[in-house]
């Protein structure tokens, strides 16, 4: 916990560095930085060991609740939680996940714009844990190089499986498809419904979230509008 030695308009002092109050971040949903925060010794520990620990710690956070482990619907709660955190929902995470990406020639010499629409969009808000879900749709006008088609709802799977924040999923997926695809010409646009806010908080059922990132020639109104059109 921090020692708080001082709070001004939910920002403390604490070691004489100015912290946004945890509840700050949290309600407003603010990233603090495009690369996902990982300690330096984030992969130390194998997945095995990884998931021993979480599953005593959950078990634990049951107990605390006041669940009773030993009811047979509960048993196996806390090793499954454990296994779906690291080779489910939070898989994402590791590097060694990574989709490997093979690039292809432009033989066909298409230069016009790629939209791939609709691709599910699985994550996690990671200031309550809860589910983020909805779409993304993601373009880019090719260059020598094409990519698969099913390669760019990798990428999109990768980073949404772990604790995210939805800005920084949209800025992680454009710079991916950036470097991969050689090109800056990428767009990417999330339209994500957020159970943090449907379920608790203000409880807005219906609100959704739409988050974008435009490069290269999509900065472009008439590149834009294009792909907006063709993503309606
Ligand atoms: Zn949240």
């Amino acid at each position: 916990m921090s020692q708080s030695n001082f709070v001004v308009n939910g920002k403390e002092k604490m070691n004489g560095h100015w912290q946004i109050d945890v509840d700050d971040i949290g309600e407003n949903h603010a990233a603090t930085s495009i690369d996902t925060p990982l300690k330096p010794d984030a992969f130390d520990i194998s997945d095995e060991e990884k998931m021993k620990m979480i599953s005593s710690h959950f078990e634990s956070i049951m107990d605390i609740l006041g669940l009773d482990l030993n009811d047979d619907s509960l048993q196996g709660t806390p090793k499954r939680v454990a296994k779906m955190f690291v080779k489910e929902i939070f898989h994402g995470l590791d590097p060694k996940n990574k989709p490997s990406i093979s690039l292809f020639e432009n033989k066909f010499a298409y230069r016009q714009m790629l939209v791939e629409k609709g691709i599910r969009v699985q994550s996690f808000c990671e200031h309550h844990f809860l589910p983020i879900y909805g779409v993304a749709h993601v373009a880019y006008i090719p260059g020598d190089k094409v990519i698969g088609l099913s390669k760019l709802n990798r990428i999109v799977d990768y980073y949404a499986r772990r604790p995210q924040v939805q800005e920084r999923l949209t800025q992680q997926i454009a710079l991916e498809l950036q470097n991969t695809l050689q090109t800056k010409d990428v767009a990417v646009y999330i339209d994500a419904k957020h159970m943090c806010v449907q379920a608790r908080g203000v409880e807005h059922q219906n609100s959704s979230t739409v988050t974008s990132s435009y490069n290269g020639r999509f900065l472009n109104e008439s590149v834009r509008s294009e792909f907006l059109n063709a993503i309606k």
